[in-house]
């Protein structure tokens, strides 16, 4: 299976529904996972720094337009909080993460990252957006180690109908993910599964372009509709036989296949994945490819805002509850807590 996997091995991958080949397909992205990132879990704790968005994505629930939210905006000493907790909870990378809100400037996420770097030994993460050029250079420079922006689909007029442009620009997420990755970012991407609209022979593009991309971080969880959002309600989908449903299974062959066609990939088994099977999702992730949680570091006042999809998993924990019930999982499936910041492992450098 492995090794020759193209284009139309993936989308019948894709398509299965055989118990037998399916279990065959899990437990050889259960070897490929441990063979090339090992058994350690690597936690990156999630700071939901602001829900201020200027973009009008059709998906996301702190869209510019969803006037029925409060919005926040964390201070750099709340953020520095967060990541003083990180450390205490023997997590080894902080991912702050945001709506594209120009109210965190360029010059204020730098300072954070500056001081992140200079007093903790964590690795810092940051997804903020389709931001300038300049933000990009600029964040790096201050010693940001990643950056994750997913490309959500590949098909670009299913992109331009859920994901319009700000007005008078043209915004192309793999230029951007290209930008990243001339300036020495790690870099991480992903999708949504089951996108009204999205077809299998989409999909299978979309895993083809992990490959190519060669990301060194890949998320994937399931499409999940906000009321108050356009795709909320009676969005247009594709014919029965092509449109891809947003369901755990479909999440967990993509997550599966993604980890044999990218083998050194770091990838999380989502929080998206665990609110659609909230007792096993999570450990179903880990088992059929995912090395990677990202426990919620977000206090609770503000973490009940951040509500990109509705009836997200853990909204209401704080964050050490979080740490504990990850650990727990984690350890009940076999696996150990990854130490040490947790970069991509690579045989071959770039
Ligand atoms: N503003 C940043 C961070 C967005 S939230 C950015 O655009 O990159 C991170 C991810 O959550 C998005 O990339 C998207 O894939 C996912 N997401 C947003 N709305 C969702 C929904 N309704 N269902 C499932 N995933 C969603």
């Amino acid at each position: 299976m492995i090794g020759t996997m193209g284009r139309e091995d993936v989308l019948r991958w894709l398509r299965e529904t055989d118990p037998a080949n399916l279990n065959d397909l899990w437990q050889t992205a259960d070897e490929v996972r441990r063979a090339n990132v090992g058994d350690e879990v690597h936690l990156r704790g999630l700071i939901e720094a602001s829900n201020y968005c200027v973009r009008r994505c059709g998906y996301c629930g702190i869209r510019l337009e969803n006037r029925a939210i409060d919005r926040y905006r964390m201070t750099e000493s709340d953020v520095m909080n967060c990541a003083s907790l990180a450390v205490t909870l023997g997590y080894g990378t902080v991912v702050i993460q945001a709506g594209e809100d120009y109210g965190l400037t360029r010059d204020g996420i730098a300072t954070m990252v500056r001081r992140i770097k200079a007093e903790t030994p964590l690795a810092v993460t940051l997804s903020l957006g389709e931001r300038p050029d300049d933000d990009l250079v600029e964040w790096r420079a201050a010693g940001a180690d990643r950056y994750l922006l997913r490309f959500e689909t590949s098909d670009s007029e299913l992109y331009d109908r859920i994901h319009p442009p700000r007005a008078g620009q043209q915004g192309d997420r793999f230029d951007i993910l290209r930008r990243l990755l001339e300036l020495g970012y790690e870099v991480g991407s992903g999708i949504m599964v089951g996108i009204p609209g999205q077809t299998w022979s989409t999909l299978a593009n979309d895993l083809m372009m992990f490959r190519e991309f060669d990301l060194d971080m890949i998320g994937i969880g399931p499409f999940i509709p906000h009321p108050q959002t356009p795709l909320g309600s009676t969005p247009e989908v594709a014919p029965v036989d092509a449109q891809v449903p947003a369901d755990e299974e479909t999440v967990l062959r993509c997550i599966a296949l993604t980890r044999i066609l990218c083998p050194e990939a770091n990838i999380p088994s989502t929080t998206a994945l665990a609110t659609i099977n909230r007792t096993s999702g999570r450990e179903h992730g880990l088992q059929r490819g995912a090395n990677i949680v990202m426990p919620n570091l977000t206090p609770p006042r503000y973490r009940v805002k951040y509500e990109i999809y509705p009836a997200k998993a853990c909204i209401e924990e704080t964050a050490e509850q979080c740490a504990m019930c990850l650990a727990g999982r984690i350890r009940a499936i076999g696996r150990t807590i990854g130490t040490g910041q947790g970069a991509r492992h690579r045989r071959v450098h770039r």
